[in-house]
């Protein structure tokens, strides 16, 4: 009997569109002998569709993945001002549709392949576990940690592992008394830094300020997309990221090394023009390599990470010394994106790598009942 596979993608993030290509390639991935794909589509404004008007969102996904060579495509043109979030208006994110009941009954495993707020960040995950759904990747407590970049450097600074300096602070902060709040990470910290919405991903609503003016550029943008914000010291780096797999016992693929095409690894050299590098292996001395997958697996269990994660880490051009930049409970997952390739590179093909995700999403279920 084909087990049936609830594939849900789209999502009410500013990284939809990412999600639906993550989604497009996992469904033509699963082996059809072995399964039945029942198709979950989340509309930006939150609604949820099943099979047909699912599928049709797909067809219509615009974002190139990194390295999918001559797919140069544009930012969809609601991009900006549409769903990334916290942003929409309360009324319009209110959704009472969530995965109808006749559904819950029918699946045997979910695949959340949704990225960013709402998706990865233990809200789906925290529905997923009320229903009684195995799901594939991380639980509740390790998605919410791991989305949050300030929460997520707190439990890594608890068991020792290195990171690059950062001051954290609130919208209400730069709303309140914006000088003081630029004089204390000026007092913390040298530019050029990194000024970050604390809880996004691709990049969006990342800024590197060289000066106090751009700073307090950098910030309000923040503060745009998110109540908390994070300024950290940018550093000179080359950008390794390895792939995590398993869940009490997990395995570390090879490292791969990111040649961003723009100044750092925006959105757009994430996905726009697509023209940013993956090197798998990266070129690392045995040191940093011992160091890159021990810190992957001690970030993973920090965070108490089931499944899947991608460990990203900073290596310092000036001194070789590993960094860890953040853990990514739900990397990119085309056939195109670093976490799967890296995994190929290690021996596993991108279809074996959700046979065995399947299996651990199943095993951890029977371990929580
Ligand atoms: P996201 O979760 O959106 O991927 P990251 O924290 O990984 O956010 O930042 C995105 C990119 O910005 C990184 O891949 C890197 O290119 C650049 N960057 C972020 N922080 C720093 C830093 N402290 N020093 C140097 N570059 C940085
Ligand atoms: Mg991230
Ligand atoms: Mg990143």
């Amino acid at each position: 009997k084909r087990m049936k596979v609830g594939v849900i993608f789209g999502g009410k993030s500013g990284e939809h569109e990412v999600s639906l290509q993550s989604a497009k390639s996992v469904m033509d991935a699963l082996d059809p002998l072995q399964y039945t794909i029942i198709p979950i589509g989340i509309t930006r404004d939150g609604r949820w569709q099943v099979g047909k008007g699912a599928m049709k969102a797909l067809e219509t996904a615009q974002v190139a993945a990194v390295e999918s060579k001559g797919t140069t495509t544009q930012l969809p043109k609601n991009y900006i001002n549409s769903t990334i979030g916290g942003l929409t208006p309360a009324s319009a994110t209110r959704s009472v549709d969530l995965l109808p009941p006749a559904l819950v009954n029918e699946i045997d495993v979910a695949i959340p392949v949704l990225h960013g707020t709402y998706g990865e960040d233990g809200s789906i995950q925290g529905l997923l576990e009320l229903v009684g759904v195995p799901y594939v990747g991380a639980g509740i407590l390790a998605s919410a940690v791991g989305l949050d970049k300030i929460a997520m450097k707190q439990m890594f600074a608890a068991v020792g592992i290195p990171q690059v300096q950062y001051v954290a602070c609130t919208r209400n902060q730069w709303r309140t008394n914006p000088e003081e709040l630029l004089d204390m990470v000026e007092g913390n910290l040298a530019y050029p830094c990194f000024v970050k919405p604390a809880n996004l991903g691709s990049s969006v609503g990342i800024s590197k300020a060289k000066t106090r003016e751009e700073l307090a550029k950098a910030i309000a943008l923040a503060a745009q997309y998110d109540r908390k914000i994070i300024v950290e010291q940018g550093l000179d780096v080359r950008e390794v990221e390895v792939a995590v797999l398993g869940n009490d016992v997990p395995m570390v693929s090879v490292a791969g090394e990111i040649i961003p095409s723009n100044e750092f690894y925006d959105y757009e050299a994430k996905y726009v023009g697509g023209n940013s590098k993956l090197i798998i292996p990266a070129d690392l001395t045995d040191e940093q390599r011992e160091q890159v997958e021990r810190y992957a697996v001690e970030a993973f269990q920090a965070i108490d990470c089931s499944g899947l994660a991608r460990v990203d880490f900073f290596i310092e051009r000036a001194s070789g010394r590993v960094l860890v930049n953040e853990i990514n409970t739900m990397p990119g997952f085309t056939r195109y994106s670093m976490y799967p390739k890296l995994w190929e590179a290690t021996g596993m093909s991108y279809s074996k790598l959700l046979d065995h995700l399947i299996q651990l999403a199943l095993e951890r279920h029977v371990e929580r009942e």
